[in-house]
């Protein structure tokens, strides 16, 4: 089966000062020669060169070009870049004459990355890295998505399945030994046991610390409840920045829990308006208001908002006491924040304490290991089968959860079992990737 060349934009949507098309497979350096009708310039050295269909030699932008030779090349490909202007007229011609040539045609989405991939310049955990690096919203995302596209966890995974394998390499030098001479064996019993103790600690460490991995990735939650028209929705907004809840002067007129995402100096943050949820017999609601109430319970910080003059209600460690709507009486709480989403008095301060709250929570300053469901399953199968091998009374059984071990350790790069979750993997990457 020949390999198709695959062509796409790998910039942001056109118009656009710039736009670059990527060419990967073996025709790239042919697709060079037919749109430019000279030799692709020396490898990895940008030239300018004039750009026309092959069919009818109508000229379609003088561009900048530059081809990377496989397999030094990010796809482990041939692969062409054509730094373009950026005008929808001029990509599409170019997509076009590209595709009309023999054995080229579009990419798919994360078709570069899966090359990569398939090739070998990457591997599972980077590639999750790239992805993750693409889509980085805040610096704490960005400092955690260059980490694992670096390849820092498969670094990790892949020393520690090393030590699996030495030791299992050694439990099955003890059965070798075994009936001869038992007094060697139970001494390379003893030393396995040992090193099996220091691994499932380091494995422990690194699992305790996945909870603040997923927050940087995924965005602390912070609910913000209270009485209807206590100013919810306000105080969404004005802290925000954005006008995206629905504020109204008509008690419970917010329907469904609204998401509005906030940067707290460089860490992700939801805060889920709770507005909406109220008794209802609509059964659609109802699932709403059940999947709002679930978040909010799992929500990392609660703001309870109580207007200036309610009465207080109880709290816990959670909970912060907002007393909004201090414009009308200008009488503090004591011991709670007091703001007006109407004037914009103490929100200030209320952002400032947020983004405090935030950095003690995720430490962005350490890009934690673990971020991903997948990653976190892996090392925690990984857990598990080291503590079956230290339990094992059999020789043969903890040999056994040794392999299962080095195993799990295995998935993260992707070296072992990942045809499942391969299309998942790519399917989210963009056109171009
Ligand atoms: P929610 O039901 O808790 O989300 O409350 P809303 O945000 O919809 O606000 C209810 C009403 O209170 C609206 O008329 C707002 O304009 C008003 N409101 C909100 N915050 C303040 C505030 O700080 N001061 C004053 N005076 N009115 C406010």
């Amino acid at each position: 089966m020949t390999i198709a060349t695959i062509a796409a934009l790998a910039s942001g949507r056109p118009p656009s000062a710039i736009a670059v098309i990527r060419v990967s497979g073996p025709q790239a350096l042919a697709a060079v020669r037919a749109l430019t009708g000279r030799e692709p310039p020396p490898a990895r050295t940008m030239a300018l060169r004039s750009l026309s269909d092959p069919d009818d030699g109508s000229l379609l932008d003088s561009a900048l070009v530059v081809v990377f030779p496989g397999p030094n090349s990010a796809s482990g490909e041939d692969l062409a870049e054509l730094h373009l202007h950026g005008g929808p007229a001029v990509v599409g011609g170019v997509l076009a004459a590209l595709t009309a040539l023999p054995g080229v045609r579009l990419a798919e989405a994360g078709e570069f990355t899966r090359r990569a991939f398939a090739n070998g310049r990457m591997d599972l955990a980077q590639v999750e890295g790239l992805a993750d690096l693409v889509a980085a919203e805040t610096r704490s995302q960005r400092d955690q998505a260059l980490a694992l596209a670096g390849g820092v966890l498969s670094r990790l995974a892949d020393g520690w399945r090393s030590r699996c394998i030495a030791i299992l390499a050694e439990a099955e030098a003890a059965l070798d030994f075994a009936e001869e001479e038992a007094d060697v064996a139970a001494r390379l019993e003893d030393m396995a046991a040992v090193q099996l103790r220091a691994l499932a600690a380091e494995l422990a460490a690194l699992l305790a610390d996945a909870g603040r991995g997923a927050r940087i990735h995924d965005g602390l939650t912070i609910a913000v409840t209270g009485a209807p028209n206590v100013g919810k929705s306000s105080l969404i907004n004005a802290l925000s920045g954005r006008d995206v809840a629905i504020v109204t002067p008509v008690a419970g007129t917010t329907r469904d829990a609204i998401e509005v995402p906030m940067n707290l100096d460089g860490v992700a943050a939801m805060l889920i308006d709770t507005a909406g949820l109220r008794d209802t017999d609509d059964a659609v609601e109802q699932e709403g208001i059940r999947r709002a109430r679930a978040r909010v319970a799992a929500a990392d910080l609660v703001l309870h908002v109580i207007a200036a003059g309610d009465a207080e209600p109880p709290r816990d460690a959670r909970h912060w006491l907002i007393v909004n709507k201090c414009d009308l009486t200008g009488v503090a709480v004591a011991d709670a924040l007091a703001v007006s989403a109407l004037t914009g008095a103490g929100i200030a301060d209320l952002r400032r304490r947020l983004s405090e709250w935030a950095q003690a929570v995720v430490r962005p300053g350490e890009p934690p290991l673990l971020s991903r469901a997948r990653h976190r399953a892996a090392f925690a199968d990984a857990a598990a089968a080291i503590a079956d091998a230290a339990m094992a009374q059999d020789a043969v059984l903890r040999a056994e959860s040794l392999r299962a071990a080095a195993q799990a350790f295995g998935r993260i790069a992707g070296r072992v079992d990942v045809d499942d979750v391969l299309d998942q993997i790519f399917s989210r990457f963009c056109i171009g990737k």
